[in-house]
């Protein structure tokens, strides 16, 4: 007989996991509040990021700490009353980035990261949406011959241990790879094994589409409505309400707010970040990282977008787009970025964990619940395998990856 689960949150996570249970013969409503992909999923930088092996620790470099607490700088801005809220997970963090404790996370971490390519390939392949992919890599650009040098030292590294592949570029071939960047620059890692999407909520809704033309229903509604029922779970939607044997929480930055209301005290956090788009008459061919200034330059279909680094605040405190006038100034230095579009500057949040790896498995405490968010700077890329991941343990067969180390329960 064909067992029914609800999946809540149709971002890049639960669309990929709707899609990965249907294929394994469950009958699936996906729900969300609002269309697929619009949130957190929508408003990133693209990045398939194949070479992002190692996930992203919090710095300890004192000088960067201190520009930090001093307001400095376009990487990172907070707001007291963020800091306070996540402070207990923000230590923890600080924690697990200790190198050997941060060597572990990266051992479970680049064993998602190394199917993200493949499995995104066969879900556009399926939804028609390789028109949306690039496959020729995006590059760190440096300004200083140091960093760049340090760069490519860890480069070789992850190449040698984990066989990402890059290229090393320095001056003069950087300027002839890509002629619309302006200052002389001192090189570039030109990572080439990386996808660059130049409209990621599109992507989410392609994969949404093949859910729905292959059977799949696709409801609007609210997850906090989220009810234990007899033996099973359900859920209220503009079509009623919805019963389901098991339900699947892929709510990303949101995601907190209601495994709290069933009893579950994760060091979850989010880091908010924000994006605009410019005309940019010059035209770069891949997207960029300056890396030591801490924004990303895309080339999208609506223009060039440029995202912003790490904002430490409340998920709903207003926006303060601060950081994202201080990337423009700097990124005017790297390119022509033209006039940007009249769109108010967009906000969203890495839905990020103390250990550095996403939560996927079963909730420790409710029978027929699964959890599957936390996938911080890498969520539109781990989607896929996020999804087939979790759909393999909810089928209860041999998962392709060891679960373990992103078990919910390691945090009870
Ligand atoms: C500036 C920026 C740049 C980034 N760049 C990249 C990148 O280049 N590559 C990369 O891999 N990752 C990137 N990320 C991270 C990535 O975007 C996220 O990790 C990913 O989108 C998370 O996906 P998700 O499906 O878990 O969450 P979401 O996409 O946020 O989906 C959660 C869904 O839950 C729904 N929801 C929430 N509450 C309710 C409710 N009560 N009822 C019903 N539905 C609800 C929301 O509407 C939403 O659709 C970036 C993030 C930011 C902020």
């Amino acid at each position: 007989m064909t067992s029914s689960i609800l999946v809540l949150g149709a971002g890049m996570v639960g669309t990929c996991t709707a899609l990965h249970l249907q294929q394994r013969g469950f009958d699936v409503v996906l729900v969300d509040r609002r269309a697929p992909g619009r949130e957190t999923s929508f408003g990133n930088a693209g990045l398939i990021q194949r070479e992002a092996v190692e996930p992203y620790a919090f710095p300890r470099e004192p000088g960067f700490l201190l520009n930090v607490a001093m307001g400095r700088g376009a990487e990172v801005h907070w707001h007291a009353r963020g800091l306070w809220q996540m402070a207990g997970s923000l230590l923890r963090y600080l924690r697990h980035s200790h190198p050997k404790r941060h060597a572990q996370a990266t051992h479970a971490y680049s064993r998602l990261i190394a199917h993200a390519t493949d499995e995104h390939r066969l879900l556009m392949t399926a939804a028609g949406a390789q028109d949306l992919a690039r496959h020729e890599g995006f590059r760190f650009v440096f300004r200083t011959s140091k960093a760049l040098d340090e760069a490519v030292e860890r480069a070789a590294n992850l190449h040698d241990r984990f066989g990402v592949r890059y290229q090393a570029e320095n001056t003069t071939q950087l300027a002839q790879a890509e002629p619309a960047l302006r200052l002389p620059l001192a090189g570039a890692v030109h990572w080439l094994d990386p996808w660059a999407v130049n409209d990621p909520g599109a992507l989410v809704q392609r994969y949404a589409d093949l859910f729905v033309a292959r059977g799949g229903r696709l409801l609007t509604g609210d997850a906090t409505s989220l009810q234990s029922q007899g033996v099973g779970w359900s859920v209220q939607t503009t079509e009623g309400r919805v019963d389901a044997e098991q339900a699947v929480l892929a709510l990303g930055p949101w995601a907190d707010g209601l495994i709290r209301t069933l009893g579950y005290r994760f060091p979850l956090f989010i880091k908010r970040g924000y994006h605009q788009h410019y005309t940019s008459p010059a035209q770069l061919l891949q997207p960029v990282l300056d890396a030591e200034r801490g924004y990303v330059l895309a080339p999208m279909q609506r223009g060039l977008r440029l995202t912003t680094g790490a904002e430490f605040a409340p998920i709903d405190a207003p926006p303060t787009p601060v950081q994202l006038a201080k990337a423009e100034a700097l990124a005017r230095e790297l390119v022509d970025l033209g006039e940007p579009l009249p769109d108010a500057p967009w906000l969203g949040a890495r839905p990020c964990t103390a250990d550095m790896l996403p939560v996927t498995g079963p909730a420790p405490r409710h029978k027929g619940l699964w959890f599957n968010f936390g996938h911080a700077h890498q969520g539109f890329t781990l989607g896929p395998v996020a999804g087939r991941l979790l759909a393999e343990m909810v089928e209860g067969r041999h998962t392709w990856i060891d679960p373990a180390p992103y078990a919910p329960a390691r945090f009870m």
